[in-house]
């Protein structure tokens, strides 16, 4: 339950920092974007206050173009009504005057603009020869840009002089945009006109967002600014729909967190895997008796998947994907290790006893378990001579060459190895022979026909017969009943394990078990009376019943 539990809250914590990344994206994204959704509005606002600025400046020019003829290089050539007409019919042209090359108010006796402040340089446009000068007149307060013509060689100048709020747009304020300041200067940077020209901008630059804009045709710029947070707060909604984003991203990910966990037990190899890596493998150990003596002459390692709640889970239900993962490997390695830790002193008084593994086809296919036994066992408390190794019939193997050489070098370490489940392979008793093995075990089928069809029984007569012409030792498998281990003993089988004796146990009960039946006085390792066997499995039964 524990670990169940833990596994969630990992997943969940994890869902959250994971969460935590890409909302920090999301949000780092939304400050971008969102600026950079300012930085377009204060820019088009610019663009559009420079683009009313030029066409203002383009009225003007076309007005003082119809003029070219009108002025001449006296006050008494100019024709006054012409002038006049100009600034009845182009709109943003208040006042006209003349000037003289230097910039000097003239004629004004003729009622022209007369003189006023320069507020700025005069600038000109880059080839149309148009100049601009932001002035103030002497009679007004408010500024004004002078447009001048360039005069005709020798000729006095014309300018027109436009106000202002000719330039400022009523625009209709938008959400957020209310706070824009727009301002048109020349470039040299004196202010024509602008929301508030005479102030400063009110905050330092980095709490405002300001966009200039330059005009290609004259020496004119726009310049849009606002307070960031007053257009931030224009983009609220977007703001808000970025925030359900990422909470909506965290939730997804702490979903993730907890369900890949949920996932990945519904994953069989990775949940293997992660069994391997907690040693969930672990081995049983089924005595394997001296039908004569009486005595444990070994066990068989018999695996099983001990879960974290206390479930032990048998073979049938894992080896399978075991195989065809090829995880059988790496738990064969575990089961070893294990055994070596866990029987090792028991064993190293016992030297007789041996410890057979299972091992399946692919520990056949190339010679990695030789290297394996030899890194767990080598100089270990269990010797190299205390081991066996099963290959059972059921699979066939598929190079029969490399197993035979693997089998070998297992019996060069001193290792013995068996046949299992002979009878009832498919590959044929006679082609398993060729390996050389030094024991076969007979398979529970026939050692139950034992009792019930007595004609079967040859079969293991047979068995017997070809083991002792190749000078093999047998083990009977499954032995359930006193009758079968009567039968073995009688037809010559020396060893069997089963039931009737002890089922696969864990290792504490294991060393109980040898030490119960086979104990060793200090220094002394003589093989215990079957005396001890016979009590133990009259206890066993009377314990049963
Ligand atoms: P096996 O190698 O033929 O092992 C003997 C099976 O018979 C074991 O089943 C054992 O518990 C069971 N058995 C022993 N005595 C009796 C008896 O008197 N009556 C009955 N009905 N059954 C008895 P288990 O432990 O469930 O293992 C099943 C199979 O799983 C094994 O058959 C073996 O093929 C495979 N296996 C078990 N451990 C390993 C392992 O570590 N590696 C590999 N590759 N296969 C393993
Ligand atoms: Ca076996
Ligand atoms: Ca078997």
């Amino acid at each position: 339950m524990v670990p169940r539990t833990r596994r969630k809250l990992v997943g969940a914590v994890a869902g959250v920092l994971l969460a935590g990344v890409p909302a920090a994206f999301v949000t780092r994204a939304l400050d971008d974007y969102v600026d950079r959704q300012i930085r377009e509005e204060a820019g088009a606002g610019a663009r559009r206050a420079l683009a009313h600025a030029e066409r203002r400046i383009d009225q003007a020019i076309d007005g003082l173009a119809t003029l070219a003829g009108a002025v001449g290089t006296d006050c008494r050539e100019i024709d006054v009504h012409a002038l006049n007409r100009i600034v009845v019919t182009t709109t943003p042209v208040k006042e006209i005057g003349v000037l003289d090359s230097d910039g000097t108010a003239r004629c004004a006796e003729l009622g022209l603009a007369a003189h006023s402040w320069l507020l700025s340089r005069e600038v000109a446009a880059a080839g149309s020869g148009v100049r601009l000068a932001v002035v103030r007149p002497l009679d007004v307060r408010h500024r004004v840009l002078r447009v001048r013509a360039r005069p005709a060689e020798g000729a006095l100048g014309i300018a027109a002089f436009l106000p202002a709020d000719m330039f400022m747009r009523d625009e209709p304020t938008r959400a957020g945009a209310g706070q824009v300041e727009v301002r048109v200067m020349l470039n040299e940077g004196t202010v024509v006109a602008g929301s508030d020209h005479r102030a400063p901008w009110p905050q330092s630059l980095e709490d405002r967002v300001t966009v200039m804009v330059e005009s290609e045709r004259y020496p004119l710029v726009a310049v849009a600014s606002a307070p960031r947070a007053a257009l931030a707060a224009g983009h609220s909604e977007l703001t808000t729909i970025g925030t359900l984003g990422s909470a909506a991203i965290a939730l997804l990910m702490l979903a993730l967190g907890i369900l890949l966990p949920w996932r990945d037990r519904n994953n069989p190899i990775g949940e293997m895997e992660r069994a391997i890596a907690r040693n969930e493998f672990v081995p049983y150990f089924q005595p394997i008796v001296d039908l004569q003596s009486g005595k444990v002459v070994g066990a068989e390692v018999l695996v099983r998947w001990r879960k974290p709640d206390g479930e032990v889970v048998p073979p049938a239900r894992f080896i399978p994907l075991a195989e065809t993962s090829g995880l059988i490997l790496e738990i064969t390695r575990a089961l070893m290790r294990a055994t070596r830790d866990e029987l090792g002193p028991a064993l190293a008084r016992r030297p007789a006893t041996r410890i057979a593994f299972n091992l399946t086809a692919q520990h056949f296919a190339n010679e990695t378990i030789v290297a394996d036994v030899r890194a767990v066992f080598d100089g270990s408390a269990i010797a190299l001579s205390q081991l066996a190794f099963e290959v059972t019939e059921r699979e066939r193997l598929d190079d029969l060459a490399t197993a035979r050489r693997v089998i070998a070098a297992l019996q060069g370490l001193g290792c013995r190895v068996a046949i299992d489940d002979v009878g009832i392979g498919h590959g044929g008793l006679s082609y398993m022979l060729k390996l050389g093995v030094d024991f076969i075990k007979i398979d529970k089928m026939f050692v139950d026909a034992i009792s019930t069809e007595r004609y079967t029984t040859t079969m293991i007569d047979t068995l017997v017969d070809l083991a002792q012409n190749m000078r093999m030792d047998i083990i009977a498998e499954g032995v359930e009943t006193f009758e079968q281990v009567a039968y073995l003993r009688d037809h010559g089988i020396r060893m069997a394990q089963g039931y009737v004796f002890a089922p696969p146990l864990p290792g504490s009960l294991f060393l109980q078990l040898l030490e119960a039946i086979d104990p060793l006085q200090p220094g002394q390792s003589a093989p215990a009376p079957a005396s001890a066997l016979a009590q133990y499995v009259a206890e066993r039964r009377s314990a049963a019943a």
